[in-house]
């Protein structure tokens, strides 16, 4: 079998190793339906148990309560750039707040512009999105449908740490990049939604936990996969169901629950584990230069530049060389971006600064 690299990919990213294994294990059979998860009903009882799983540890890990609704559903994090406003837009309230902290929020403002005339109330982009607003650098409308913002920016590698605070106004959340990273006070969001392709699992899979009476927005005409109301009704059944990707986040929730130990400790090892190449940044003497401002910083995307573009070349070819793999930075950023998500091992972290301090003695 090929040796593993250590994976920097912003995704599809890293999955847990035991993950993997047990995928491999019960590839070719699961016990019980002795087929393939990929070969079994979305609509037989072993899916429905997998399916129960699944939503029962992300609500154990996040405490999610009963007055909110989890949902697995297809179409990526971009189609919900789209049915957030389709769904929580009305004739009532026909525009939405939006903080734009990045690449990612700024496509979920143009797909939200379809559908109404949205109020930007803050955009990084005259400094290429390296920092976050500061308290009172906006005020949100008393009646704006909702407060959308981007949690974790995976291209330019900036992160809120904690929550905006929307006050009456439904706060939603793209945590495509770093949902289950660190617990979270689920109770301040009316809506927050993830990809799985980064931190929790396969791509196929998103997931969107919406507070229920969210619900009474959703406009019965809207077309049936776009209502997030038939999706409850349905259990997230109404269609064939991501069955592959649903089955490995189940399976990665367990490992977060069992072999990490819960949120509280993930959170503390993504710290360590960012704290390791950011010091490394840190003490290159401006070799390394990060492209967050230090208190904007992401725990996940670390983005970070070199001196030249042929030093950034030969930093990732020889990463590469070193089992250490996919570091290149976006091209709208350019640099290097380590994305260490929750599944990337301590000692991946350690090897690369490793290879960072030595990249710098080679070439002063
Ligand atoms: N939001 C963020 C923060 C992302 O990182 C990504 C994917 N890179 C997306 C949205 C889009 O996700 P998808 O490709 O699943 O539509």
């Amino acid at each position: 079998m090929t040796e593993r690299a250590y994976n920097f990919s912003a995704g599809p990213a890293v999955l847990p190793e035991p993950v993997l294994a047990e995928v491999q294990r019960d590839l070719m059979a699961l016990p019980g339906p002795r087929a393939s998860i990929m070969e079994i009903s979305h609509r037989s009882a072993t899916f429905k148990e997998i399916l129960g799983a699944a939503d029962a540890n992300l609500r154990k890990l996040l405490g999610i309560s009963d007055d909110y609704e989890v949902l697995f559903l297809q179409g990526g994090s971009r189609l919900q750039f789209s049915m957030i406003p389709m769904n929580l837009l009305s004739g009532v309230q026909p525009s939405a707040d939006y903080i734009t902290t990045g690449a990612w929020g700024q496509h979920a403002l143009k797909e939200a512009n379809k559908q109404g005339d949205m109020n930007v109330l803050w955009d990084g982009g005259d400094t290429n999105y390296n920092c976050l607003p500061a308290a009172g650098d906006y005020e949100v409308n008393k009646d704006a449908a909702y407060l959308y913002y981007t949690s974790n920016e995976t291209i330019h590698g900036v992160q809120f740490g904690e929550e905006p605070n929307s006050g009456d106004v439904p706060l939603v959340c793209d945590a495509s990049s770093d949902f289950l990273y660190r617990p979270l006070p689920i109770d301040r969001y009316g809506l927050i939604y993830a990809c799985a392709q980064k931190n929790i699992g396969p791509a196929g899979v998103t997931i969107v936990v919406i507070r229920k009476d969210l619900l009474d927005r959703c406009d019965e005409n809207l077309p049936g996969y776009l209502n997030y109301k038939t999706h409850v009704d349905g259990g997230s059944l109404m269609n064939t169901a991501p069955t592959f990707a649903i089955y490995v986040v189940r399976l990665v929730t367990d490992w977060l629950l069992n072999d990490i130990g819960g949120l509280d400790k993930m959170y503390e090892l993504n710290q360590a584990k960012a704290k390791l190449l950011y010091d490394a940044i840190d003490g290159s003497e401006g070799f390394y230069e990060g492209h967050a401002t230090v208190e904007s910083r992401s725990l996940m995307n670390a983005v970070f530049r070199l001196p030249s573009d042929e030093l950034t070349k030969a930093f990732i070819a020889q990463a590469d060389e070193r089992n250490l793999t996919a570091l290149g930075g976006h091209r709208s950023v350019g640099g290097i971006r380590a994305s260490i998500y929750n599944a990337m091992p301590l000692a991946g972290v350690e090897a690369l600064r490793d290879f960072m301090v030595e990249f710098q003695q080679a070439n002063p």
